[in-house]
């Protein structure tokens, strides 16, 4: 399960700014987790929740994780069509051709956390 060394590395990142900004319990962390971006939404929940039973750094022992999701979005650079994929690499829906770029749907990333 990689996700276990994704929310390693979240709460290294997490812990670091937030010894700079003098934060000492962090009690909420959002990501975003896009369809396609290779995270499984619940392994995370999962990961999160095994280290935080831990007690590692400044983590509170009732802090939060909130996951957005981010919906996969294609557009095609030939007809500009729109449209939500199912893979990176899609056949575009309106003219059949594989030119769906993927313009949504690949990110990863904390968007905020909230300490005292
Ligand atoms: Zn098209």
């Amino acid at each position: 399960m990689h996700e276990m060394a994704l929310m390693g590395d979240i709460l290294q990142l997490v812990e670091r700014d937030a010894a700079s900004r003098e934060i000492n319990q962090i009690e909420k962390i959002e990501l975003v987790v896009g369809d396609l971006s290779n995270a499984l939404p619940d392994a995370l929940e999962m990961a999160f929740t095994v280290f935080r039973a831990r007690g590692i750094g400044r983590l509170s022992s009732n802090a939060q994780l909130i996951i957005l999701k981010e919906h996969a979005k294609a557009k095609c650079t030939v007809c500009a069509h729109e449209y939500e994929p199912e893979a990176r690499l899609t056949i575009c829906p309106e003219c059949q051709l594989p030119s769906g770029r993927l313009i949504a749907g690949e990110t990863f990333k904390v968007q905020s956390y909230e300490g005292s």
